[in-house]
């Protein structure tokens, strides 16, 4: 379909008709301006800099889940790390450089015996500065509600499937208190150098909804 757009400049040639919607065309949540405006007030008012929001974000992109499993690979190489991350786990994720100085850090190991898996029933709380973000099925209302009611048939539906005798302990992450599920250590992979080990590790087993395979 034709369109005239005798407002362009004439010196640009345009390959087509239609110019990208550009990011700042698209409309904004209440939530979103919410947010903006509250930014924009703590600059004003000097709690802030731009530079410090646009470095906060800039780090919080850069957080993946390769933190955590990097966490949980040392713990599965090292008995003495293993128990500071289970007795502390703010003072031992800190020491491989990933503190956690607002939020109360709570390892969970699995065993043959227990498996625990991880959620916010209240809203999203998750342990961002080890995990990046998190998807979004953790902050669906279905998950929240069913992990609970039902956590043995949600942990199916992710192909993780217990038997009776296996104990599931379901953790309700708070403002202040967050999670990361320690998995079990895949048999067969005692050998392997804890970066071969990080690599096996998945954000969703260390949410608890999955758990570590691996085959020779
Ligand atoms: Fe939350």
């Amino acid at each position: 379909m034709p369109h005239d757009h005798h407002d362009h400049d004439d010196d640009h040639h345009h390959a087509h008709d239609h110019a990208p919607p550009q990011p700042d065309d698209k409309v904004h949540s209440y939530y979103q301006i919410l947010g903006i405006a509250l930014k924009e007030l703590l600059v004003e008012k000097g709690v802030v800099t731009a530079g410090e929001v646009r470095a906060a974000i800039e780090k919080r992109d850069q957080t993946t889940p390769a933190f955590g499993a990097k966490v949980v690979a040392k713990a599965w190489s090292d008995p003495i790390f293993r128990i500071r991350l289970l007795t502390n786990a703010n003072a031992a994720v800190a020491e491989l450089g990933f503190p956690m100085t607002t939020t109360q850090l709570v390892a969970v190991e699995n065993s043959e015996d227990v498996h625990n898996v991880v959620v916010c029933t209240l809203c999203s709380c998750y342990p961002r500065e080890l995990l990046g973000l998190p998807p979004a099925w953790y902050k669906s209302r279905a998950y929240r509600a069913r992990i609970v009611q039902e956590p043995r048939a949600v942990l199916a539906e992710f192909g993780t499937h217990l038997t009776d005798k296996v104990e599931v302990r379901v953790h309700d992450s708070t403002a202040d208190m967050r999670y990361l599920v320690v998995p079990q250590q895949p048999a067969g992979t005692e050998g392997l150098s804890e970066d071969e080990l990080a690599a096996l590790i998945t954000r969703d087993s260390m949410i608890g909804v999955t758990e570590v395979n691996w085959s020779a």
